[in-house]
């Protein structure tokens, strides 16, 4: 193991940008992106249990300037259900899920050694620190965090790794994060820590979540000043609209699976015979917003209307349109997601949430009324994706008037309805990017 490594490619933290959470078997396929040049993310976040498997992969990224993330797990290895070897494995894993008392200062420092030595290894221009879910704001893992997150720098620093970035994944009840004096505290914490990103988990949050999930979550990010560019992980179409509306920097997402955060899946005790790895086969679809079950799409582009509304029409994703998608699902899956961030990220901050609904979330809509002809779930899901566009509307002219409050005086309109709800929080529009 060698700790001299210089990153020579790697960047500097970017404004915006979009992740992708590499899953057990995603490697060999953006293996292959690439090497065609076709994957254009800022960055892959890699599980630590699979740094051995997807070696070639972070070899590669790394030629290609992408950054590559270690996600030490930590968090779910303070969880019950995280049991399996691949889990227990790993060098700063204890036999029993990990609690607060397990992190005696020298043991810290232990942890924090076998993750910067897990670092240096392959070598990873990131790493996220190794942080605990926070199930309420006198969580006793918030000092703990501090003390690991610190020590994690300054061991970085003393082993030449001084230019490997620290993402703060920031796993939290949306009890907390959803309340002013909740974020106020976080706010606090995160202000004093070495940290060049925070990664939001909120329990729970995700491409299922409601309208009153997403407003709660889309106002608390406007209401969350930090200096430092903020993501949201594992939210599916959720976090393009968090993304759109100006609540986030980043987005981190799946590729076919991994829409949501949930901490009671991760809390249930592991099944027996330990992890499965062949988890159902599901694929992106752009038109829906959605991964559905590999059979679904399939009934989805049984017929040639079906197909004219689902199939890609990207000759460079997928040439032969339904069959390529099916038959590559992963392929398809991740260039979809890339197109979709990259067709908001060329939209001007000020016009991204009114092209969002209206070139992204009203075709879904109709769609998946479409869609729910074939497959009868989809109304649930329709129903749903109404009422989450009106909300994001309203946001939208929440935003429109809060911009306007912010322009001086003599430069506004009289446009401003009378009455109108004014909040009190600044968007993260007010940082001047
Ligand atoms: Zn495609």
């Amino acid at each position: 193991m060698s700790t001299s490594k210089v990153i020579s490619t790697a960047r500097a933290p970017a404004g915006e940008g979009l992740y992708l959470r590499v899953g057990y078997n995603d490697h060999t396929g953006l293996d292959r992106l690439i090497a065609e040049r076709k994957l254009r993310v800022e960055g892959l976040a890699l599980d630590a249990r699979w740094h051995d498997r997807q070696a070639s992969l972070r070899q590669h990224a790394d030629r290609a300037s992408l950054a590559t993330c270690l996600d030490t797990q930590a968090m779910e290895l303070a969880m019950p259900g995280t049991a399996s070897s691949g889990y227990r494995e790993l060098p700063w894993a204890n036999p029993a899920p990990h609690v607060p008392e397990d992190f005696s200062p020298q043991n810290i420092e232990r942890c924090v050694d076998a993750i910067v030595e897990r670092v240096a290894d392959g070598q990873y221009s990131e790493v996220m620190a190794p942080a605990h879910y926070v199930a309420e704001p006198g969580s006793a893992w918030i000092d703990v965090d501090v003390q690991l997150t610190r020590v994690l720098r300054a061991r970085l620093d003393a082993t030449d790794q001084a230019n490997v970035r620290i993402i703060y994944p920031l796993a939290v009840h949306h009890k907390v994060f959803y309340d002013r004096n909740g974020r106020a505290l976080l706010r606090r914490v995160l202000s004093r820590l070495p940290i060049d990103s925070v990664t939001l988990r909120i329990q729970p949050f995700g491409n299922d979540s409601g309208p009153q999930a997403l407003r709660n979550f889309i106002e608390a990010c406007w209401d969350f000043p930090l200096e430092k560019p903020l993501m949201i992980e594992r939210a599916g179409f959720s976090g393009l609209a968090a993304f759109a509306l100006g609540a986030v920097d980043l987005v981190e997402s799946g590729i076919t699976l991994g829409d949501s955060f949930d901490i009671s899946r991760i809390q249930k005790p592991a099944a027996r015979g330990g992890a499965s790895f062949s988890p159902p086969k599901r694929l992106y679809l752009e038109a829906l917003g959605t991964t559905v079950d590999h059979k679904v799409a399939a009934a989805l582009m049984g017929s040639s209307r079906g197909k004219a509304y689902f199939a890609c029409k990207d000759p460079t994703c997928c040439p032969n349109g339904y069959r390529d998608m099916l038959a590559d699902h992963r392929r398809h899956s991740t260039l979809a997601r890339q197109r979709q961030y990259a067709e908001l990220a060329r939209v001007p901050r000020t016009m991204r949430a009114e092209h969002f609904l209206q070139h992204m979330v009203s075709p879904v809509c109709d769609m998946l009324s479409r869609a729910s002809a074939t497959h009868p779930p989809f109304n649930g899901a329709h129903r749903r994706m109404l009422s989450v566009k009106e909300t994001l509307l309203d946001l939208q002219q929440e935003q429109q008037r809060q911009r306007e409050q912010r322009r001086p005086k003599t430069e506004r309109d009289t446009s401003v309805r009378p009455g109108a709800r004014i909040l009190d929080f600044p968007s993260r529009d007010s940082r001047g990017r």
